[in-house]
């Protein structure tokens, strides 16, 4: 199947060949059609899939010639990485059109997105709160909607933003055609589906959860104090270049940052209570190899677009297990294999089990490698100040694995006979026990 074969225009045509595209995904196989036949839509889709160009695309045929006057179609997001990424993505797709796409959400300026939509738009893409405020203050009409996709619908609910969206739907015009793509299927998410879609066209590419199949998922069980310890020597150890962190509070990605930061690891974390321009920064030194591992909470990281990312790193569990689903979801993409770590304390063993129930799998916790509790990071309750003379605290080591004799990348200056280092080896995670 070719893309001319969706029944797509030329002008889009060309803008999927200046991108290299050749062959459309499964769910662009499924979801351009469908749109283009003016139906309603509800798909599975994880982000991977390439489920932007299967809404994006459709969007832009509909939408036809360029008005630049009050939004035709719109797009709601859950957070404004996702917004910018689509935005992105519909600008490229459309650069040929001569369609005006705007984005707009919160956390930035008003006036320039205000400019934006007086200046003229066809294709809106927003998060809810943002496009509430600018409908209140009457600079938004959302009178013309004829179109309108909820991406990551899964994700909005999660958010809280089930209010803001029902009062968006009733701002918007009766008649107009609807897409929803989630990630997981919750109850909520039908209950939306059945009050938003019209005899839609059920897309599933990727029956539930099957990234989660081309992930090696494996878990360590170990004290809390003892994670960064662990995370640092598996990044070291293993010699990892990219890897994705999650951890629960914005507080504890800030702190995990700077510990990885102390133990020579270059780090940056993006949540919430960074700027935006901080988020983009700390997105393109990630993506550009500066950064070898970026800490984010999971509102943070959702929608990510990072390519072949092949560690994620769950420091703490979350609470929900579909987003585990989420978070592993940054890996592993197009058909690639990927890894993902969940770091266990004994507090988290019931969340982990809950996330086994919902993968339809085992996580296996595997045997700890040897890994130094180094002097730079010391556990709490007494933590040493930074500039404690390091040779005051000798190095400790965890784990039971088998010493095979690696010292790379040792943190310079670090604790511990050259000896003890060297034992620190465990080569994750072929060396790394199942039980
Ligand atoms: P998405 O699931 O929309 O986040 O897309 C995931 C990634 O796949 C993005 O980097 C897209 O640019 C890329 N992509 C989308 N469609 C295709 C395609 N037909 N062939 C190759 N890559 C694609």
């Amino acid at each position: 199947m070719s893309f001319a074969e969706l029944g797509l225009a030329p002008g889009l045509l060309r803008a999927v060949a200046d991108k290299g595209y050749d062959t459309p995904t499964a769910i662009q196989t499924r979801a351009v059609p469908a749109m283009l036949g003016g139906r309603d839509v509800l798909a599975s889709a994880q982000t991977g899939t390439g489920k932007t160009a299967g809404f994006v695309l459709p969007l832009l045929q509909k939408l036809d010639a360029p008005q630049a006057r009050a939004p035709r179609a719109l797009v709601l997001t859950p957070t404004r990485e996702l917004a910018a990424q689509v935005a992105q993505c519909a600008r490229e797709y459309g650069r040929h059109t001569g369609l005006r796409i705007q984005v707009i959400f919160g956390g930035v300026g008003l006036q320039p997105q205000i400019d934006g939509l007086r200046a003229g738009c066809d294709l809106l893409v927003a998060t809810p709160g943002r496009l509430l405020d600018l409908e209140d203050q009457g600079v938004l009409d959302l009178d013309h909607v004829a179109h309108l996709v909820l991406d990551e619908a899964d994700r909005m609910l999660d958010m809280g933003f089930i209010h803001a969206i029902k009062r968006v739907i009733r701002l918007l015009p009766a008649k107009r055609q609807n897409a929803m793509f989630s990630a997981t299927y919750s109850d909520d998410i039908r209950a939306l589906a059945a009050r938003l879609l019209h005899d839609p066209v059920a897309i599933d590419v990727a029956p539930r959860n099957t990234v989660a199949e081309r992930i090696e998922h494996v878990a360590f069980k170990l004290p809390k104090e003892h994670k960064r310890h662990l995370l640092a020597h598996l990044i070291k150890d293993g010699d990892w270049h990219q890897v994705l962190v999650f951890t629960r509070t914005k507080h504890g990605a800030n702190r995990l940052a700077e510990q990885l930061e102390g133990a020579g690891i270059r780090s940056a974390a993006i949540h919430g209570n960074k700027s935006q321009s901080a988020r983009v920064r700390a997105l393109e030194d990630f993506k550009a190899n500066r950064v070898t591992a970026l800490v984010a909470t999971d509102v943070a990281s959702r929608g990510l677009d990072i390519k072949e990312l092949p560690h994620v790193v769950n420091y703490e569990l979350p609470n929900v297990p579909e987003d585990y689903v989420h978070r592993i979801g940054r890996t592993a993409r197009a058909g690639a294999t990927g890894h993902a770590v969940s770091l266990v304390a004994p507090d988290e063993a019931g969340l982990l089990r809950d996330i086994e129930r919902v993968l339809k799998r085992p996580v296996p916790y595997a045997a700890l490698p040897a890994f130094e509790i180094a002097a730079y990071a010391p556990p709490p309750p007494r933590p040493q100040p930074q500039h404690a003379p390091r040779a005051a605290k000798p190095a400790q080591r965890h784990g039971q694995s088998a010493a095979r004799g690696s010292s790379r990348a040792r943190k310079p200056g670090g604790q511990g006979s050259g000896q003890a280092r060297r034992q620190g080896a465990g080569n994750f995670p072929r060396g790394a026990r199942r039980h």
